[in-house]
Order: structure tokens, then C-alpha cells, then sequence
């Protein structure tokens, strides 16, 4: 790996954050706070949030099994994604490389940060090599983006090729596991201290059912994640938010529950789909959700859409012509869906 300070750009690196008065009170105990130009009425939504989140994140910690120094929190995983682009690509020079077909806000940060981006398709399992990822760096390339399990192919990438990605580039991968809840697979984020070029997104927005408050996890290393810091909004994770995350984590077995429950759906609803004539095949997946093949998909989608059923229709992306991905719902939606494929 370069040394952080060879893949930061040079701006970011000598930057001298905001202070907000939040961030230089801290710890000692106060009672009068006059240091923000807050209004002293309508408690409690007149205090400026914690920039940090420091309890949110002590909370996290014992969930993630990550100490708070290595978590950053974000509005959303998009500003996860977005983040490494502004920390470490210098617009108009450097580029990264990304499996494809995957998550499309890669792409779409990219091209915000005028950074150039360079998919590499994946073969016909949905699957790569480090090899192939690796052949299309340069010296230019800073971040690889790997998917896993992977949006919209729903399989998780082969372990050992992340591994030798991780061990053979010299800038940085980041593995987004937003759907890692649900897999059979161990998170790499327990292996942060191995690599100190990785990041690990995770999300509130899937397994937790908290898409509506915005709110993105990274893992890594203490000096990436104070870089993020450096570079964030001061006050980028509101204190509704904060709230509203704490206690979905003090209901934490509420999210067991519905990962088993959306486990078992997910089954029957791929042994209900391989029964249909609509359907030619279903892809193995590690996710909330399935990618089916089927005779004819903008048909079916249109179909479903008259029936006010709406699913993903993922026919124009490369690798998944006629293919609609399909999340798995509650049992009486997922019971709807099947039931209006059975009279198509
Ligand atoms: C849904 C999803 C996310 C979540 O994004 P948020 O901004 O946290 O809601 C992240 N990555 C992938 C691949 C996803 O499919």
C-alpha cells in the first residue's frame, strides 16, 4: 500500500477543519452554554447534535465489534461513497476501478468528482478475479469499489479474490456489505487491523429498517477515518437521527427476527419463482432480494406496475438482460406478487 499521506490529495491533506464550539467544548461538564448562537428556547432541537455521535457510536461498537475510533457515520451510505472520492481523488486525474454491474451511486459520485471510473464486468457467475480488477489500475487508480453481496446481482464476490485485491493493490478497496446483514458470510470489517487500506461500508437503510433516517456506516482505519471527519459536514448525522438509531439499536433482536423471517420468505419466494413459466432462472443470492431471469421483463414489469406491484426492472444493465430484481416484502406482498405472476 502507498502511505495514506501518497493517496490523500495534497488539499486535503494540509486542511485545517471547521471548529464548530461544539467540537473544542468537550468532556468537561457545563451547564450554561452560551459558545453557538443557539436559542435557548425549544428544547430539545435548539442544541447543535454531537458532530461525532460519540454515544451513537459506542452503542454501534458493541453491535459492529469495531472500537468507535474506527466508525464513521454518515447521512446515508451515500455520503460513505461519496467521501473517498473528495479525500482522495484528485478530479480530472485520478480514477477507480469497480466490478459492473454493481450499486450505481459509484458511478454517479465519479462523475460529480470528475474522477474517471472504470468498470470491469464480471464473468457469468457474477463473479471476478483480483487479476482482472487489478489489470485495470494504473498509477492513477486510488479506490476499488467491491460490492458484496451485490446489488443487483444479489451473490456475495468470492472471498479469497477480495482478500488478494486487499493484499495486492497499493490505494484503497472499499467493500460496501449494505446487504451484509443477510449474509452467510463473515463481515471483513472484523478484519479491519489486517488491512489498513480497507473500508467497510454497512447501512441502517436494509436490515435495520431505517431507510428514512439516513444513516450509513464505514469502518477502517483511525487515519481514514479521521480524514472523513476532516472533510464531512460538522453537523452532517442530525440529533433526530442519533435518536432514532440508539433505539433501534436497544431493539436489536427485532432485526434477528427480521432477517430470519426475511430469510425464510426469500426461500419460498425463489422455489415459488422457479415454478413460473415467466420465470427462466433464478441467480443464487446472498441479500433481501433475488435476481430473476425471466421471458420477457419490461412486459412483466409493465404488467406488474398496471397490477400496482412495483419491482426493479434491470433489463438494460449489462449482464442482466430481461432480468427483474425482486426485494423480498412481507409475506402477503410477496403472496400478491406471486399470485399476479400466476395469472399473467
Ligand atoms: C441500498 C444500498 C446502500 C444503502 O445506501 P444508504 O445511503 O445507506 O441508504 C448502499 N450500498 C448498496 C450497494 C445498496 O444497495
Amino acid at each position: 500500500m502507498k502511505s495514506l499521506e501518497q493517496l490523500t490529495r495534497p488539499n486535503i491533506w494540509s486542511l485545517a477543519p471547521y471548529s464548530s464550539a461544539r467540537n473544542e467544548y468537550s468532556g468537561r461538564t457545563a451547564h450554561v452554554f452560551l459558545d453557538a448562537n443557539e436559542n435557548p428556547y425549544n428544547a430539545p432541537f435548539n442544541r447543535y447534535p454531537d458532530p461525532l455521535q460519540l454515544e451513537l457510536k459506542k452503542q454501534l461498537s458493541k453491535v459492529k465489534g469495531v472500537p468507535p475510533e474506527y466508525i464513521f457515520l454518515g447521512n446515508g451510505s451515500d455520503e460513505a461513497i461519496d467521501l473517498p472520492y473528495r479525500c482522495f481523488c484528485q478530479p480530472g486525474v485520478d480514477n477507480v476501478v469497480a466490478i459492473e454491474p454493481t450499486y450505481g451511486m459509484y458511478k454517479v459520485c465519479a462523475d460529480i468528482n470528475d474522477v474517471e471510473y472504470r468498470p470491469v464486468l464480471l464473468d457469468n457467475h457474477y463473479q471476478i478475479t483480483a487479476e482482472q480488477l487489478l489489470a485495470k489500475c494504473d498509477d492513477h487508480t486510488k479506490l476499488i469499489w467491491i460490492c458484496s453481496p451485490n446489488n443487483p446481482t444479489g451473490n456475495n464476490i468470492n472471498r479469497d479474490e477480495i482478500v488478494k485485491t486487499l493484499t495486492s493493490f497499493d490505494g484503497i478497496v472499499i467493500i460496501d456489505e449494505a446487504y451484509g446483514d443477510f449474509s452467510s458470510q463473515r463481515s471483513f470489517r472484523t478484519e479491519l487491523p489486517k488491512y489498513p487500506n480497507m473500508i467497510v461500508l454497512n447501512t441502517f437503510s436494509k436490515a435495520w429498517g431505517c431507510a428514512a433516517i439516513r444513516l450509513g456506516m464505514a469502518f477502517a482505519s483511525k487515519e481514514i477515518i479521521s480524514l472523513f471527519n476532516k472533510v464531512k459536514y460538522p453537523y452532517n448525522v442530525n440529533a433526530l437521527t442519533q435518536q432514532q438509531a440508539l433505539e433501534a439499536l436497544a431493539n436489536r433482536y427485532e432485526v434477528d427476527k427480521w432477517v430470519r423471517t426475511l430469510l425464510l420468505e426469500r426461500n419460498r419466494m425463489i422455489e415459488a419463482f422457479k415454478l413460473l413459466p415467466t420465470c427462466v432462472e433464478v441467480y443464487p443470492t446472498d441479500a433481501n432480494f433475488f435476481l430473476a431471469k425471466m421471458t420477457d421483463a419490461q412486459r412483466i414489469y409493465d404488467y406488474l406496475a398496471a397490477e400496482g406491484i412495483i419491482v426493479r426492472n434491470r433489463t438494460r444493465v449489462q449482464l442482466c438482460y430481461n432480468c427483474l430484481r425482486i426485494t423480498i416484502g412481507n409475506k402477503s406482498e410477496n403472496n400478491e406478487l406471486l399470485a399476479a405472476l400466476r395469472k399473467y
